[in-house]
């Protein structure tokens, strides 16, 4: 290995104007590190691009050894994909600028931006696009697998927002696709992964946003779970978009507006986020508290960027994570009954359930209409296991897998690729439903030797 990683190096120095980390390099160590901390992969190169022209140089290498490549967005993806063993890792992190046209509420973003870039360009000028919960989550892994937050009831997904793309192919070649320059493409590229290029920007319509939401956390106790998610089921049916209210159950963690009594037990979370007039949100968010019992409330007036970061505390890196996930159509009973009883067997003070409500603009989209087909789908539920140390790895994953078989007779087709562990390739053509067939086409076009192979993928 030691020959073959200074020669890769050698190799592609003089071609790109960003660095190659290998593993003799002391600052390889650090830029192999993901969000999981369950994925130990180690690349023969790792190549930190400092501009798209940097990404064909890199495949050219890859193809010419042929060694496996990966690419990495913003690392955070549970399967890990960011990473390959023994090949070249194309590395996005020095790329993160967000240029923002105000005027035509556009902005384009390169690959390596995180969440909380892509939030603080656009809300810099009032303006925003439906994005994920967690700051430090990569725009580029989001958004290929689809992508989905709080602005998800009102404006859809974010492929729903996706313009357009600059990919470059497996023969190196860079080209756009949009709904009129290689529409195949850009049609599978909204939800299909990293299976079909690497992306090098993306061009998103925005939306005014903010700056100021109001938005905060509802607790409640855990022997009241039951009744607060019928009521919540009943009421999220009928609840403006501008409204979006989630279930998280899990262990207290110490918020100071929470009793110390209930540090460390099970309660329920009702994060709650309204992007309408601040003056009206009172009014809509008031019916939540009368679910149950509130142990105790956190919810107010805040910048969006804020509200952004909120989750940042509770999902840092470093953790061992595992995680199942399924979509719902509607909540039944059963399901409801499945989720109280294993958030009633948390194995770790970092465990969770979580419940997005998707329901709005992004069922109003086609199934057909682009990669991503879970049109019905109303809740994305994570089953998420989080811990500390190896030594629980089994009772953990145990945990996760006994609630994912529990609950899925209530689930509906399908499943969110973003959400899937390496484990679950056999779970990627149901995560495309009808639309699978057309992405093998499409891949057959695009990469019909599946150069592109290291993610959930897509075999031509
Ligand atoms: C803490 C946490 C919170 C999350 N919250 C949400 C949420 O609220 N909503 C939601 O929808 N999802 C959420 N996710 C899931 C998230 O969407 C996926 O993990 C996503 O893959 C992360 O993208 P990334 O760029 O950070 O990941 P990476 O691991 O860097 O990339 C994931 C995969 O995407 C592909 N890829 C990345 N960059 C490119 C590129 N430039 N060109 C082509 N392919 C590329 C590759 O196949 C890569 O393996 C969350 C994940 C975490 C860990």
């Amino acid at each position: 290995m030691k020959m073959q990683t200074s020669k890769l190096k050698e190799e592609l120095r003089t071609k790109i104007k960003g660095s190659v980390l290998v593993p003799e390099d002391s600052n390889y160590e650090e830029a192999r590190q993901i969000w999981n901390a369950m994925i130990e992969r180690r690349p023969a190169a790792i190549v930190q691009c400092a501009q798209a022209d940097d990404v064909a140089p890199a495949i050219k290498l890859a193809r010419l050894h042929g060694l496996p490549l990966s690419i990495r967005g913003g690392g955070h993806n549970i399967a890990g994909n960011a990473l390959c063993d023994s090949g070249v890792t194309i590395d996005f992190s020095k790329m993160k600028k967000v240029r923002v046209d105000a005027a035509k509420k556009r902005a384009y973003v390169e690959p390596g931006a995180l969440l909380v870039d892509f939030d603080e360009a656009v809300q810099a000028h009032g303006l925003a696009t439906p994005v994920g919960i967690n700051s430090t989550t990569g725009i580029a892994g989001l958004t290929l697998g689809g992508g989905f937050g709080w602005l998800t009831r009102k404006y859809g997904m974010t492929i729903d927002n996706l313009m357009s793309v600059e990919v470059i192919t497996a023969e190196g070649k860079k080209i756009r696709a949009s709904e009129s320059e290689n529409a195949d493409l850009f049609w599978a590229l909204r939800g299909g992964g990293g299976n079909f290029g690497v992306v090098t920007e993306f061009e998103f319509k925005l939306f005014p946003v903010g700056p100021e939401v109001v938005a905060g956390l509802i607790v409640f106790p855990f022997n009241e779970a039951k009744q607060v998610l019928t009521k919540y089921r009943q009421f999220v049916n009928t609840a403006p978009e501008d409204l979006n209210v989630w279930v998280v159950l899990r262990k207290a963690p110490p918020l100071p507006f929470l009793p110390e009594s209930v540090h460390g037990k099970e309660v329920v979370v009702l994060p709650v986020f309204y992007s309408g007039a601040v003056s009206a949100a009172e009014k809509l968010i008031a019916p939540v508290r009368t679910f149950g019992t509130v142990l105790g409330e956190h919810v107010g007036a805040q910048p969006y960027t804020q509200w952004e970061k909120a989750f940042d505390p509770l999902l840092t890196p470093g953790a061992r994570n595992y995680w199942k996930s399924h979509n719902f159509t509607e909540l039944a009973d059963g399901a409801l009954n499945a989720i109280v009883e294993y958030a009633g067997k948390l194995p770790s003070p970092h465990c969770e359930i979580f419940v997005g409500l998707i329901s709005g603009a992004a069922n109003r989209i086609a199934p057909d209409a682009m990669a991503y087909a879970h049109r019905d789908a109303k809740f994305v539920m994570n089953v998420h296991g989080r811990w500390d140390e190896a030594k629980d790895d089994e009772k953990c994953i145990a945990w996760a897998r006994e609630f994912f078989t529990a609950s899925k007779p209530y689930a509906s087709a399908g499943a969110y690729i973003n959400f899937m562990t390496a484990e679950e390739g056999e779970r990627v053509t149901s995560a495309y439903g009808n639309n699978y067939e057309r992405l093998v086409h499409i891949n057959k076009k695009y990469d019909s030797y599946n150069f592109f192979w290291f993610n959930q993928n897509i075999r031509p």
